[in-house]
């Protein structure tokens, strides 16, 4: 996919889309499922098709610092182009130091170049962690630190999103003991809005949701206490997971490849951290919809939570400070309510009615939202 697509800002995303190829049913398959992605209900698909058609496409800048590029490859490895990938394309990513064409002095004119034209307007998305030791030396561009091109670029910003858990909340470069002083975006921009979409890598999908929620109301969506979107975050991994019907029975896999292991069991006793972990990978996938890690059989690491590396245990350890399941019901549940902080702890209501309750009520509460501001 290349990133270098001639923008013209006053051409809609749908028409640049049909430009590119996708047809109008395509394009309304793609505004149902953004439709899903977002949880919304089928209604508002409508109202996402007629936004895409006549909104004005959103600069993008997008920063690499202290990280692998992870979250660039992951959308620069689809096979085929998608509806998605072009809209991530399309979007007119002015800047990107991994794949850009331009380079040295012509690549931060570009990026200075966007933040002069569209000053309050251009949205800033950051990959990797930002070092502050040594006054910032461990990540140099250009003659400037991660630090001050992140100040410099975000003042004028209509939004930052962080790609990734790395620029979310430091990630790997900030675990123990993080010589480079490494943090994340929100622990140094306080100023400007700032949505975290962590994961390792993040999901392509719902980064193209979050803006074509942007696009469409002209706001950014409801986010948890830790500043990610509900609608990708505001349930758990152990909520939605294909074997948590194992798990309720007490069925576990206890080594790899066993017998249990081949049937798809729990994965919880191999260190799974589905149940500590907000994120929808269950229900997004990757790889076009095909897998995710627990559905190839291996656990859930935690890679959306904070400091998951240094707080969750081994990756093949089990989840400290949280006792098995002796196959009770009401432990799933208890074990759910304490990690969300749900005030259903001690009620015995069936394991699963739980999980789907802490996935419905941040939703609700979003669609709330949402049909406030409808005309
Ligand atoms: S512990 Fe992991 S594998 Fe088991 S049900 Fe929960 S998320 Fe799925």
């Amino acid at each position: 996919m290349s990133l270098t697509v001639e923008r013209n800002p006053s051409e809609s995303l749908a028409r640049a889309l049909l430009s590119q190829g996708v047809s109008r049913r395509d394009f309304m398959k793609f505004c149902t499922a953004m439709t899903a992605v977002l949880a919304l209900p089928v209604r508002y698909t409508p109202r996402i098709a007629q936004a895409l058609e006549t909104a004005v496409r959103p600069p993008v800048i997008w920063l690499n610092f202290q990280d692998c590029a992870g979250n660039s490859e992951s959308f620069l490895r689809a096979n085929h182009p998608t509806v998605s990938e072009l809209v991530l394309d399309i979007l007119s990513i002015d800047y990107q130091e991994v794949i850009m064409a331009a380079a040295g002095h012509y690549a931060e004119e570009n990026r200075l170049n966007t933040m002069r034209e569209y000053k309050g307007k251009y949205i800033v998305v950051v990959e990797g962690a930002i070092p502050l030791a040594d006054d910032g030396i461990y990540c140099v561009i250009g003659g400037h630190t991660a630090i001050d091109i992140l100040k410099e670029t975000a003042k004028d910003a209509a939004a930052v999103i962080t790609a990734g858990t790395c620029s979310a909340y430091g990630g790997i470069p900030a675990a123990a003991p993080n010589p480079t002083g490494a943090v994340g975006v929100r622990d140094v921009l306080n100023n400007v809005p700032l949505i975290n979409m962590p994961g390792c890598p993040m999901n392509v999908q719902n980064l193209t949701a979050l803006i074509v929620h942007y696009m469409t109301f002209n706001s950014l969506p409801a986010v948890d206490h830790e500043g990610r979107p509900l609608f990708a975050y505001g349930s758990r991994i152990h909520d939605d997971c294909e074997r948590r019907a194992h798990f309720d029975a007490g069925q576990f896999v206890e080594e790899w490849g066993d017998e249990a292991h081949r049937k798809g069991w729990c994965l919880y006793k191999m260190g799974c951290k589905g149940p500590q972990t907000a994120h929808n990978c269950s229900m997004v996938r990757w790889n076009d919809g095909m897998s995710w890690p627990v559905g190839a059989g291996h656990g859930c690491v935690g890679c959306s939570e904070p400091h998951f590396w240094d707080t969750m245990g081994g990756l093949y350890e089990r989840l400290p400070h949280v006792q098995l399941p002796v196959g009770a019901e009401v432990t799933a549940s208890q074990l759910g309510a304490g990690i969300v902080g749900l005030a259903a702890a001690g009620i015995a209501t069936h394991a699963v009615a739980s999980g789907i309750r802490a996935k419905l009520d941040p939703i609700d509460r979003e669609v709330t939202k949402v049909e406030e501001k409808m005309p």
